[in-house]
C-alpha cells in the first residue's frame, strides 16, 4: 500500500470564483496602520482598557505589518509563476534572524508613519521592540550570513527561497554564575510568533529506519522501494523576507516535525495508549533543539535526523511544486532550479534528490545524476579538521538505509573516474572515496557535497585559496573549474541603517541615501574625513551610541564603561582558534603597568568580550572563566580605576550586536591566521566605523586592502608563518625572553585571579606554555601588545581617529551582502531579476 505523502486532508477540494482572491490592497498611510493596529488590539488580541502590556500593541503592530507582507509576497510569488523564472533554494540548518519588527518597518517604509501613530497612541516604538525574542535559529555567522543572503536577495528581487527548520528551542540563553557559563533553554515561541503563517497543506512525509525491496516490473525495469519505515511528518511555517522598498517579498519556508496519523496506531490497537502519546513525542523530538555547536560536529543520531529531515522535506515540495507545473517532465528541472548548501549539514539533499528521482519520479541513473549534478552547489565555511561531518556508515545504513545504498553507487561511480585519470594510485582513491574505512567505517559529507556539485566556493579570498591547496586538494586537481570563492558580506539595512539610525542620517545628510541599496556610494564619504566640522559630528554621533552600548554593559554586566575611554570589543563565539584568551592576556597586560605604575601613555581602556561557548567545550568556558575573574580584579581595584574595565557581556545574540557594533572603538579580529574563513562580525563593526586590530585572517585581508594599513591595526604571523612555526614552536623560550609576558603568565600563575580555587586556570596554562598549542597564542603576544599600544596611540589624538573611522566606513562597500549575492546569481545560480507590480 502506497502511503499519502501529504496527510493533511481536512476539507473537500473546492474552487471559490475569482471574487475570493480580489482584495483590495491595504493601506500604508498612517490612518489605515493606525485603524488595524486598533482593531488588532481589541478584536484579534481581545485587549481593552485595563491592558499594561507593551507585548499586546507590539503583537497588534507586527500583525498589521504581516498582512502588508503576505499581501506582497502574494504578488511576488504570482511575479516569479508568470516569468517563469529559474529559482534557487538556500538550504541551511540555521538561520539566524534576529527581530523582524524593526527590519519589516524598515523595507516597507513604514517607520515614519508607524512611529506618527504609536506616538498618537501613547506608545514607544523602543519599547515594542523590546518586546520581540530574538529567532536565535543559529550558532554565529554561519546562520546571520544566512540571514543577511535572504534580505540581499529579496532587495535585489531575485527568485531565492530559505528552507530551514523551525527549532522549538533556539540557541541556548547564556547566564554567567561566578564566573560560570550557565545553559538556559530559548523558549522563543513561548509567546506565539506573529510573523510566521502555517501552511499544513504543504506537509511532506519523511521516511527514517525500515530496509530496501528490489522488484522487477512487466518491463524487466527494477525498481527499488524503502519500507518498514517509521514515518514523521514535515510541516511548514512560512516567514516573509520583504526587500528593500520594492514590493518583493520572498520566503523562509521552516519546517517543524509532527507525528503520523498511523504513527501511534500499532501502539493503540495493542491497547498502549500512553506509549503511542510517547511515540508521539519521539517524532515530534526531531525539531525541537538546535544544536549549539559552533565549527565542530558531535555525530549525534539525532542531528542526522535533523539534516535528513530538512533535506527530504525541502526536495519534495520543490518537486511537488513542478510535478504540478510541469507533469513528469524533468527536461528542463535543472535549467530552472539551484540548491545553494550552508556548509554540508544539508548535504544529505545529493542522494535524496537522487532518490526522489529514481524512486518517485522514475528516471534512470544518468537521468536523476544529470540533474542533481547541475543543481547542487555546496559552500564550506570551515577549514578546522575537526568541523567536517563524518556519519558512521552504521548509523547511516540503519537510519537512511536507502540513502546509504545511493552514496555506495555514487561512490562506486566516482571512484573509477579518479582511476581512469590516475590509474594505479591507490593511495588517492583511499584518500578521495566517499567513505573513510578503519574500524568504524564513515561518510565524509563535504566529498559528498564536492562530488555532487557543479559548484563548490569558500567564504573569503584565503579562505578559498586554502581550501584548494590544502582540505580539497586532490578534488581541486581532479575539477579545477568547479571551485571558486565568495567573499561574504552583511546586509546594511540592518546593521548600518537599523542598527545606527543617527550614523545613517548623518550618512545620508552628507552622501544622500543611495548607500542604502548601494553601499559602494560610501565611498562618497571619504573626502569629508578630511572636514573637522563633519569629524565633530561624527565624534557626537559615536559618543551617543557608547553611551548607549555602555548603559548595556552597565545592565548587563554592572560595570561602568567611560564612553570617553576606548572602546576595546570583541564578540562572536568563544573558541580557542578566536583567541579571546589572547585579548585576556593583553588585558592582564594592561593591569600589570598600572599595577607597577608604567603610565607614560597609558590610554584608558574599556575591554568588553562576550559570546557563547558550546556546552560541551570545557576550555572555551574555562577561558570565559578567566575573563570573569579577571574582571572582578580590575574592576574593583581603586588603583586601577578610570584607567581600565573589563566587562563579559551574558548572552550575546543579535539583537546585543545592534547595540554594541555602533558603539565601538576597536574591534578585535585576532585568530590565529589560516583559522578563520571569513569573519562577519569584522564587517558590522567596520561599516559603523569601528577601526581593526587584527591578523591577516579571513576577510580581514580584504578589509585591510578596502581601507589601507595606516586604517587598520596589523599584527601576528601570517598563515604561512603559522604552518611552518608549528614544528618549531617553542613558548617557554617566548615567554622566557619576553618579560611583559613572562609577568603576565607569573600573575596567572601564582594564583592572583583564583585566589579561593587553587588550579582553576592551570588548563589555561598548560594550553599556553604547550609546544603543540594549535593557536600559537604566545608567538603572537608581543605583535598584538605592539599594535595595542598603537591603536592606544592613536586614539588619543581623538580627532584623528575619526578620521580612520569615517574613512573605515566609507571603505567598507564591499562588504554588503548585495554584492556577495551578486556574485552568487553571475557565477553560480544565473536568475533573472524579477520587478513585481505595486
Ligand atoms: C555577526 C555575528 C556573528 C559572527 O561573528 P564573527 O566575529 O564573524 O565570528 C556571530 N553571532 C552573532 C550574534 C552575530 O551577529
Amino acid at each position: 500500500m502506497k502511503r499519502d505523502p501529504n496527510p493533511f486532508k481536512p476539507f473537500a477540494v473546492s474552487r471559490p470564483a475569482p471574487g475570493m482572491f480580489e482584495v483590495p490592497a491595504l493601506g500604508m498611510d498612517a490612518e489605515s496602520l493606525d485603524q488595524d493596529i486598533r482593531r488588532y488590539f481589541g478584536t484579534f488580541l481581545g485587549q481593552d482598557k485595563h491592558c499594561r502590556l507593551a507585548y499586546y500593541p507590539y503583537r497588534a503592530l507586527a500583525l498589521a505589518l504581516r498582512d502588508r507582507l503576505l499581501e506582497r509576497l502574494k504578488q511576488t510569488r504570482y511575479a516569479y509563476e508568470e516569468a517563469g523564472a529559474k529559482h534557487a533554494y538556500y538550504l541551511s540548518l540555521e538561520f539566524l534572524m534576529g527581530r523582524t519588527l524593526n527590519n519589516a518597518l524598515l523595507n516597507l517604509g513604514l517607520v515614519e508613519n508607524t512611529e506618527n501613530v504609536l506616538r498618537q497612541l501613547g506608545l514607544d516604538i523602543e519599547e515594542l521592540i523590546d518586546n520581540e525574542s530574538d529567532a536565535g535559529l543559529g550558532n554565529g555567522g554561519l546562520g546571520r550570513l544566512a540571514a543577511c543572503f535572504l534580505d540581499s536577495c529579496a532587495t535585489l528581487q531575485l527568485p531565492v527561497t530559505g528552507y530551514g527548520i523551525r527549532y522549538e528551542y533556539g540557541m541556548f540563553r547564556q547566564r554567567i554564575e561566578n564566573g560560570r557559563q550557565i545553559e538556559e533553554p530559548d523558549h522563543w515561541l513561548r509567546n506565539g510568533n506573529p510573523w510566521e503563517i502555517e501552511r499544513p497543506e504543504h506537509s511532506r512525509r519523511i521516511q527514517f529506519g525500515g530496509h530496501t525491496e528490489y522488484h522487477r516490473d512487466a518491463n524487466g525495469q527494477l525498481h527499488v522501494r524503502w519500507v518498514d519505515s517509521k514515518d514523521v511528518l514535515a510541516v511548514p511555517f512560512d516567514t516573509p523576507v520583504p526587500g528593500y522598498r520594492n514590493g518583493t517579498v520572498n520566503v523562509l519556508r521552516l519546517w517543524k516535525a509532527a507525528a503520523t496519523d498511523e504513527f501511534d496506531l500499532g501502539e493503540f490497537n495493542a491497547g498502549s495508549y500512553t506509549e503511542s502519546v510517547a511515540a508521539k513525542n519521539a517524532a515530534e523530538n526531531i525539531t525541537m533543539v538546535l544544536y549549539p555547536n559552533d565549527a565542530s560536529e558531535n555525530g549525534k543520531e539525532l542531528r542526522l535526523r535533523q539534516q535528513y529531515f530538512l533535506a527530504s522535506a525541502s526536495l519534495q515540495d520543490i518537486l511537488q511544486r513542478w510535478v504540478l507545473q510541469h507533469g513528469k517532465e524533468f527536461s528542463r528541472f535543472a535549467e530552472l532550479n539551484c540548491f545553494q548548501l550552508n556548509d554540508t549539514h544539508p548535504s544529505c539533499a545529493v542522494p535524496e534528490l537522487m532518490r526522489l528521482l529514481l524512486d518517485e519520479h522514475g528516471l534512470s541513473w544518468d537521468a536523476a545524476w544529470a540533474i542533481v549534478s547541475r543543481t547542487m552547489a555546496y559552500t564550506n565555511h570551515t577549514l578546522l579538521p575537526e568541523a567536517l561531518e563524518k556519519w558512521s556508515v552504521r548509523l547511516f545504513g540503519q537510519l537512511l538505509p536507502r540513502l546509504l545504498e545511493i552514496i555506495y553507487e555514487i561512490n562506486a561511480r566516482f571512484l573509477k573516474e579518479v582511476a581512469r585519470r590516475w590509474p594505479g594510485d591507490n593511495a588517492r582513491l583511499a584518500r578521495m572515496s566517499l567513505v573513510e574505512e578503519g574500524r568504524d567505517p564513515a561518510i565524509r559529507m563535504a566529498y559528498l557535497a564536492i562530488v555532487g556539485s557543479f559548484s563548490v566556493n569558500g567564504v573569503a579570498e584565503l579562505h578559498s585559496a586554502l581550501l584548494q591547496q590544502g582540505l580539497f586538494r586532490d578534488f581541486h586537481e581532479l575539477w579545477p573549474t568547479k571551485f571558486n570563492n565568495k567573499t561574504n558580506g552583511v546586509t546594511q539595512r540592518r546593521w548600518l541603517a537599523s542598527a545606527n539610525p543617527r550614523l545613517a542620517a548623518l550618512i545620508s545628510e552628507r552622501i544622500g541615501d543611495g548607500w542604502v541599496t548601494r553601499l559602494d556610494d560610501l565611498h562618497g564619504l571619504a573626502p569629508s574625513a578630511d572636514d573637522a566640522a563633519f569629524r565633530t559630528r561624527w565624534a557626537e554621533v559615536r559618543y551617543a551610541n557608547k553611551q548607549r552600548l555602555a548603559d548595556l554593559v552597565k545592565r548587563d554586566c554592572h560595570v561602568d564603561f567611560d564612553p570617553q575611554a576606548l572602546f576595546d570589543v570583541q564578540v562572536k563565539r568563544i573558541h580557542e582558534y578566536k583567541r579571546q584568551l589572547l585579548n585576556v592576556l593583553h588585558v592582564i597586560h594592561l593591569y600589570a603597568r598600572i599595577k607597577n605604575g608604567e603610565l607614560t601613555d597609558f590610554t584608558p581602556r574599556c575591554v568588553l568580550i562576550g559570546g557563547k561557548a558550546a556546552p560541551g567545550y570545557f576550555m572555551a568556558k574555562r577561558i570565559i572563566t578567566l575573563i570573569c575573574k579577571v574582571a572582578d580584579m580590575v574592576n574593583d581595584d581603586a588603583e586601577v580605576g578610570g584607567l581600565l574595565k573589563l566587562a563579559f557581556l551574558p548572552n550575546y545574540r543579535v539583537s546585543a550586536m545592534e547595540i554594541i557594533a555602533p558603539g565601538s572603538d576597536l574591534s578585535e579580529q585576532i585568530s590565529t591566521a589560516g583559522k578563520e574563513a571569513s569573519g562577519t562580525g569584522n564587517m558590522k563593526f567596520m561599516m559603523n566605523g569601528g577601526v581593526t586590530i587584527g591578523t591577516l585572517d579571513g576577510a580581514n585581508i580584504e578589509i585591510r586592502d578596502e581601507v589601507g594599513d595606516d586604517n587598520f591595526f596589523l599584527f601576528g604571523l601570517t598563515a604561512e608563518q603559522v604552518e611552518v612555526t608549528r614544528d618549531h614552536y617553542n613558548p617557554e623560550a617566548i615567554i622566557d625572553t619576553d618579560p611583559d609576558l613572562a609577568r603576565v603568565m607569573a600573575l596567572i600563575e601564582s594564583g592572583h585571579f583564583n585566589q579561593l580555587e587553587p588550579g582553576l586556570f592551570d588548563p589555561v596554562i598548560k594550553a599556553i606554555r604547550s609546544p603543540h598549542d594549535p593557536w600559537l597564542t604566545a608567538a603572537d603576544f608581543r605583535s598584538y601588545v605592539d599594535a595595542q599600544e598603537r591603536a592606544a596611540a592613536a586614539y588619543r589624538d581623538r580627532d584623528g581617529w575619526m578620521r580612520m573611522s569615517i574613512l573605515n566606513t566609507a571603505a567598507s562597500g564591499k562588504f554588503s551582502t548585495d554584492r556577495t549575492m551578486r556574485e552568487y546569481n553571475a557565477e553560480i545560480w544565473h536568475l533573472p531579476v524579477v520587478k513585481v507590480e505595486a
